[in-house]
């Protein structure tokens, strides 16, 4: 039999389905969602993690905002199912580089349902990855369009797309446990975290315990974290309010690979 913790981390759909057992004045009543931080202890497979963050509702305002996205839409999306849920990470579950992003975007990953798919994001962050050579081909428009990652995997700091693409610092501290289970669970073959601009940078800090001030963001920095086996290594978010101006290029965006590169073989952990 399931311990009390074991039934509080499945799904919100779960948590209905008990309550049709306990009559009709409660059928409507869904149990509340359990926190990341009550569920990642039983967290022991990266799959486990993305399930349990696609069932996550433990915001409520993003988990509303993700709905009216998905009920709305964009004009040129209109036909399509959106997602208009939370958004879990993509990729090789022994993965020696890391990527941290900050948030899925409304008419991206909140509408494909992956992080990073189709959107101009997407488009650079993919592109960037196979002339790295870490994945099989250079877009990512949709779950199953066959795109593979070797040796990478993505996340977000916060898993639900959020209004203005600003999470607050309550909401980030809340989906902090989903990253920091992540990177215990990649530990044996993860040598190297990218994270994309700033928030992410400080978001990953924060979950190594690593003081921000001690190791500043900036596009290209490099850092060996005191007491962490990891380099962390800093890039402008792919955003298009980077790509389209000229502010992050395909090139530097290579240069960054090219560091990540020779400190993600197994021989460089410390
Ligand atoms: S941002 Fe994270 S903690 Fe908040 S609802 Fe989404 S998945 Fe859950």
């Amino acid at each position: 039999m399931d311990s009390p913790l074991a039934s509080r981390c499945t799904s919100p759909g779960a948590a209905f389905r008990r309550n049709a057992n306990v009559g009709a004045s409660m059928r409507r009543m869904p149990s509340p969602s359990p926190t990341p931080a009550e569920c990642v202890p039983r967290l022991i497979t990266i799959s486990a993690i993305e399930r349990a963050v696609t069932a996550c509702s433990a915001c409520p305002r993003l988990t509303k905002y993700c709905g009216e996205v998905a009920r709305t839409k964009r004009r040129a999306f209109a036909d399509q199912d959106y997602w208009g849920r939370p958004v879990p990470g993509f990729g090789d579950p022994q993965a020696s580089l890391l990527i941290v992003g900050l948030a899925p975007a409304a008419h991206g990953g909140n509408r494909t349902g992956r992080v990073f798919t189709g959107d101009r994001s997407g488009d650079f962050l993919y592109a960037g990855l196979h002339r790295a050579g870490f994945a099989n081909q250079p877009t990512s428009v949709a779950r199953g369009d066959g795109l593979k990652l070797s040796g990478v995997y993505i996340t977000a700091s916060a898993c639900c797309a959020p209004p203005a693409n600003k999470p607050t610092p309550v909401e980030l501290a809340r989906c902090r446990p989903f990253l920091q289970r992540t990177l215990e669970l990649l530990a044996p073959t993860l040598r190297v975290i990218l994270t994309l601009g700033g928030i992410a940078h400080d978001q990953l800090l924060t979950t190594l315990g690593a003081a921000r001030r001690d190791f500043p963001f900036g596009h290209g920095v490099r850092y060996q974290l005191h007491g962490s086996p990891y380099i962390l290594l800093g890039c402008y978010h792919v955003s298009q309010q980077n790509t389209f101006t000229g502010r992050l290029t395909p090139a530097m965006f290579d240069a960054v690979m090219e560091l990540a590169k020779p400190a993600m073989s197994r021989e460089n952990k410390t």
